[in-house]
Parts: C-alpha cells; structure tokens; sequence
C-alpha cells in the first residue's frame, strides 16, 4: 500500500525509556505502517498508509504520549518554548514549596505525628506527577513502569514507618528528573548547532530591487544576492561580482575559496567578501546544504548494534529487577528467622534502581554526538551502525585514481604514429571523451582548451574500465587502454614507462598515444602513515590502471597489497574476496571517488567516498561521504568513530555498573533508599555529559 510519510517535533522528551515505549506503542497503531522516534533528536518520524487521516493519527499519538510522558507533547507551535519555560518557572516555584516543608519536617521533633504529616505533604508536592502517572499506566496495563516503582517503592518506606527516607526519595528523583533533562535539553541543543547549515532567507532579485524569501520559495533561473557575511541559500552560479567563499560548515576545509563570475557556489558556504550575483541552478531541496541537511537527520535512525541491544535489554531488565525485588523480599525471611521489614526495605532499594534510564538515555545521545562532530569536519555519516563499524576496522581498501591521486592528470608527451600530428591525436581523443566524467577524459579535455564542435562526432560509448569509442569525422575512434585496443584486434606500442597512457586508434588503425601523469594527493602519504599507527594494518590498493603505475603510487604510500588492470566488476570480485578473507577480524572499508565505483563502494561493509561534494551518485551509495578530497579525513572519520565508541562504552560500563553495585549493597543491607535514587539519577547526568564529550573532538582540530 501507499505511504504518506510524517515528522513531527516533540517537547519535552526527557525520558530514553519513555521514548522506547512510545515508539512501541506507535508501532502497534492501526494504519501506521512504521514508526521511529528519534530521542536524540526529539523528533517522530511516521509513514502512515495514505488511506489514513494523518491529523487523526496525530491525536491518537498524542494521546499515547501524555499517557507514557506526561508533559510531552507534539510541537504544533512556535510558541511552545514560552510555554516550556512557564511550566519550568512554575515546576521550580512548587519544589521550592515543597524543599521548605521537607526541611520544616526535618527540624521537627521525630516521631511526632505534624513531622509525620510534613513528610507525606512533601512527598505528594514531589511525586504528586509520578504518582498520577503511576496510576494511569495501571489501567493501561503498563506495571513497570518507572513512575509506579518509585510510588511503590516510597510508599513501601512509609509503611516501614520511614518517612523522611520515603520524601526525600521523591525529592532526589525529580530534582535529578529536572536536571537531566535540562543537560539533554542543553547537548540537543549543541549538536543540533553543529548541524545548523541551514539559510534561513533568500535575496532574491525583483523589479523592485532584492526582496528576502524564503529559501524554498527560489526556483532554478531565479536570480539572487549574496551579501558579505551571509550564507549562500541555494545552489548557484555567479553572475557577477567577486568574493572569497568559506566552505567550511560543508567540508571543514578552513582555506576558502575564490570566486568570480561563471563559478559554481554551493548553499551552506559563507559568502565572505564581496557582493555576489547568483543565478539558481537548483531549488531548494536539491539544493546542496537540504541534501546534507536531510542525510545527517536521518543518519540517526540507523542504530547501532549497541543501541539495538541496549533497548532490548532495557525492556528485560526492568521486570528481572522487580522479580528479584520480590524474591529478596519473600525468601529470605522464610528461610532464616531475620524479620521481614528488614528484607522489604532493601527490596525497595532494588525498585528504585530497577529503571534503566540512564543506560538508554546516553547512547543515541554519543552516536548522534559522534555524527553531529563528524559533519561538522565535513564527514557525513549516515548511521551510527557506521559509526560503530568503523572504529572496529583494520582493512582499508582504496581506489587510485581521484582516491589517492588528485584525478587531474598532466599530459607529459604526445606520440603520434606516423601519418597523424600530435594535434589530431589530441582532437580525435577530446572529441571521443567529451562526454565522459572519467578523469582522464576530463585531463584530455582540459589540455585540449576547446569545446570540442557537438557536430562533428556523435555515436559515444563508454566502456568501463576499458576507455570510449565514438565516431569523429565521420570515422570510428577507441581512445583508451592497452585492453580496449586488444579487444578491437589492435597493435599498440608500449606505453611510457610511468604514468598511463591513453592509446588512439582511428578506423581501426592505431594512431598515437597521450602519455599522462597522475599526481598522489600532498597528504595522502602523511595520512596513510596515521591510519597504520592507528592500527589499520591491512590497506589494499585497487585500480584499473597498468601494474606499474599501480606498483608505484603503492610503493610509495606504503600500500601492503595491490590489485593492478581490474574492471570494474573485478573490483567487486576482488573486494569480495577480501571481505570473505576478513571474515571475524572487523569489517572492510571501501574508499573511492564515488564516480565508477558505486557497486564497489556498496558491496563494501563499509563505503568510502571521497570528493563527494556535488556528486549526487556518491551520496547516494556511500555510507560515508567525505565532502572534500583530503585523505586525512579518514583519519579524522576513524577517530570520532573511537571515541564514540570509548564514550558509550563507558557510559554503558558506569550505569550498570552502579546498578549492579547498589542490587549487591542492597542485598547485604548496605544501601539506603535516599543513595540509590541519588546514584541513579547522579549516572544518568555523568551518562549525558559525557556523551557529550564526543562534540570536543570536532573542535579540536578547528
Ligand atoms: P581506476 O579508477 O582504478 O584508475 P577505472 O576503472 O576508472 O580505474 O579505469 C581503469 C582504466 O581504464 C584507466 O586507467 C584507463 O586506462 C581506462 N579508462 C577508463 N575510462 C576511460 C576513459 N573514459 N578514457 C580513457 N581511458 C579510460
Ligand atoms: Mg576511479
């Protein structure tokens, strides 16, 4: 059935747990074909099938909401976030209150019944939401449920006649509630600043003079003014004017770069200098800086294996913890003569510490921070399954040319057979690669100067991994390599001794070759040589170029193994291969330039594409994108990737941790009410801001 898809804004979302639920929940409705809440983000995405009322749909996820978190809302508008800080003012305003009469009771003399009547009087000002949620999700069938173990839990430590231990219980948990909350509010806040490459107006040119509108409103072949300073709203070409334009919130390239009429600018780049003139060559949501926009958005809704597992834990954890709860309250007092209320209490410990909060809360959080840094360095990653997998790698595979090599080849000699001029050469290779994206073709074109004349040739074929054939001046044309001579039964001479040559044969007659020469990327050695210190041992070179030049770049990058003259289907067959070899020693990583390497840059468990700055066929099959062409940042890509991964790993380490220490101290009656609720919520704050560390690699280098 047909899909219509939805997303929507939620306030308020401070729970993980919640978060998980509301998900499930959604997941079940009727007419929902499939349902994502993305906590990190705060957003619900939905695809509803197209026969279905979307504004119903909306109440009755609304509905589910407030039953599971209470204060959560769906955004509908702007004005929400007055609200927020309203309903903060007077949440403060009533713990105050309620802190007084706490201290009021502690003063008290013990055991007299106004102490007894204070305490319960706090507790209700605390928990007065708890409880009411509490009961709520009773008659929905949700027993555990955090908010019922807390009541249960105080209303446990009431019954053993523990009253200040009962309120205050209540005090920790919210005033822990509230300020974790606020940090998350905070670090969403941050790494959707990383993120933040959106323009929020248009000049664009009338009659009248320049009129701002939004971005979206531009079409194609409108025109537009760039103003120094701001940023460049939609793809464009420059008219007129000059200026220096800062990429960097698209590639984390720090030099900008020189413009003047008849460049091409990319939206999401600041305009620096001059005034500049554009003429739109693409709305909007084609536009460069929505692509990236959209791509980052999305990347958090491919989770991580550990997140994955994390939320199926969550889901057993809670009801193992209750039953154990139970047991430890049941079993011990039969067994050996100790008295009851000594063993209820320390199972109450084991309810409150049963919510897995801040276990679920930190992780989407360090992935989401992990992708928000790397995009802010010009890496799109377009999932935290990414993430993960690359700071487990230890193979790295490349493709030479426009990888490792800029792709902008120097034409080094000319040798014509005789019968033909060097320029016929030239003109017969130009006319024959005027269509192909190759950069060999783009090198030949470049030397050529000219447009080569659209009437004079016609008939084009690319041959992959071969070369071109096309009819120039009314005569057949192969331009390429020694393999596509042979396929025609052609006699070439041999090539020169370095680079690659490209060999013309007219009508079936060899004509001359063009010998160029590749330059290896000024970092490229400096980069390779970090990724071994990484401990990235294994690196692979593919190409189709001939063994020597193949040998050579290799050799002096420091490449282990090379594979030489592949097509591109060899490649495929030949990445496979390792793929299979490294079965169990971490996942293998394809780099290439995205423009005839797409299936291989896809079948790696990880792809690579580099330059991928307006190459929409690079975007579109890679699973990381580096925007600019510096091999560096693979090394930038791999250290976020661990760090990440060090992050959540600690995260996951401290919070069961401290559970599993406070069940064992609970246990042996070592462990008061108050000191497991302050440990639980104290995990779950240390959890967020540490995943927030991950946003400082980004800056470091900056
Ligand atoms: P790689 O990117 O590894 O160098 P390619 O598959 O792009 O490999 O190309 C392999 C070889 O095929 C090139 O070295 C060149 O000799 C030849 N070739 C491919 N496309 C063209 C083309 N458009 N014009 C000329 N030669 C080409
Ligand atoms: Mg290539």
């Amino acid at each position: 059935m047909e899909t219509t898809r939805h997303e929507w804004t939620l306030t308020g979302l401070g729970c993980a747990n919640c978060a998980r639920k509301i998900e499930a929940e959604v997941r079940k409705m009727e007419g929902v074909a499939s349902a994502r809440l993305d906590f990190a983000n705060s957003k619900i995405y939905l695809e509803l099938d197209s026969d279905q009322d979307a504004d119903g749909i909306r109440e009755r996820v609304k509905t589910i909401i407030s039953g599971i978190e209470p204060g959560c809302c769906i955004n509908d508008t702007e004005a929400s976030e007055s609200d927020d800080r309203m309903h903060f003012r007077k949440r403060i305003a009533i713990y105050i209150a309620g802190l007084v009469i706490f201290i009021a009771a502690i003063i008290l003399p013990g055991g007299s019944w106004p102490e007894t009547l204070l305490f319960v009087t706090a507790w209700l000002i605390f928990g007065g939401q708890v409880i009411a949620k509490s009961f709520r999700n009773i008659l929905k069938g949700r027993v555990f449920d955090e908010n019922f173990l807390m009541t249960i839990a105080t209303i446990g430590a009431f019954i053993l006649g523990e009253y200040a231990e009962g309120a205050s219980v209540m005090l920790f948990y919210q005033v822990g509630e509230m300020f974790q909350e606020y940090a998350l509010d905070k670090s969403r806040r941050s790494i959707r600043r990383l993120l933040d490459i959106k323009p929020e107006y248009a000049n664009i040119m009338t009659e009248s003079g320049p009129v701002k509108v939004s971005p979206a409103n531009v079409r194609p072949g409108d025109r537009i003014m760039v103003l120094p300073g701001e940023r460049i709203p939609l793809d464009g070409r420059v008219l007129e004017g000059h200026s220096s334009v800062d990429t960097s919130p698209l590639t984390g390239e720090s030099l900008p770069r020189d413009v003047q009429a008849g460049d091409e600018v990319l939206s999401g780049s600041i305009n620096q200098s001059g005034v500049l003139t554009l003429e739109v060559t693409k709305s909007y949501e084609n536009s460069t800086v929505s692509r990236i926009l959209e791509l980052v958005q999305n990347a958090s809704g491919r989770k991580a294996v550990t997140e994955r597992f994390i939320t199926r834990f969550a889901a057993k954890y809670t009801p193992a913890v209750v039953g154990l709860a139970a047991m430890l309250a049941i079993l011990p007092p039969l067994i050996t003569s100790t008295p009851f209320s000594q063993w209820a209490y320390r199972a109450l410990v084991f309810l409150v510490i049963s919510c897995p909060c801040a276990l679920v809360i930190s992780i989407p959080l360090g992935f989401f921070g992990g992708i928000g840094a790397a995009s802010r360095q010009g890496i799109l990653v377009k999932g935290g399954n990414y993430l993960e997998a690359l700071a487990r790698t230890e193979t790295m595979v490349f493709d030479k040319t426009g990888t490792l090599t800029t792709g902008v080849f120097q034409v080094t000699g000319i040798v014509p057979r005789p019968g033909f001029t060097g320029q016929e050469i030239l003109h017969y290779a130009a006319c024959a690669e005027s269509y192909s994206t190759h950069p060999l073709a783009r090198s030949v074109l470049e030397r050529y100067g000219d447009n080569p004349d659209p009437a004079r040739m016609d008939d084009h074929a690319e041959i992959p991994g071969k070369g071109v054939r096309a009819r120039v001046d009314g005569k057949q044309v192969l331009c390429g390599n020694r393999k596509l001579m042979g396929d025609y039964g052609i006699a070439a001479d041999e090539g020169a001794s370095a680079g690659t040559s490209l060999y013309v044969a007219v009508d079936g007659v060899y004509a001359g070759r063009i010998d160029m020469e590749d330059t290896i990327k000024p970092d490229a050695a400096s980069a390779l040589e970090s990724l071994q210190a990484m401990g990235i041992h294994d690196t692979v070179l593919l190409t189709g170029d001939v063994r020597e030049t193949a040998n050579e770049v290799a050799g002096r990058l420091g490449i282990g193994r090379v594979h030489s003259q592949l097509l591109p289907q060899d490649k495929v067959t030949v990445l496979e291969s390792i793929i299979e070899e490294k079965k169990g020693s971490g996942p293998v990583v394809f780099v290439g330039d995205g423009i005839n390497d797409a299936a291989v840059i896809s079948r790696a468990d990880i792809g690579i594409a580099m330059g991928g700055i307006g190459s929409d066929a690079a975007i579109e099959a890679a699973d990381i994108v580096i925007m600019n062409d510096e091999v560096g940042k693979l090394c930038d890509a791999v250290s976020i990737a661990r760090k990440t991964r060090r992050i959540v790993f600690q995260n996951i380490v401290l919070a069961l941790g401290v559970k599993i220490l406070f069940l064992i101290m609970a246990t042996g009656g070592l462990a008061t009410l108050w000191e497991a609720v302050f440990a639980d919520v104290g995990v779950a704050l240390l959890a967020v801001l540490n995943a927030m560390r991950v946003i400082k690699t980004g800056r470091s280098r900056r």
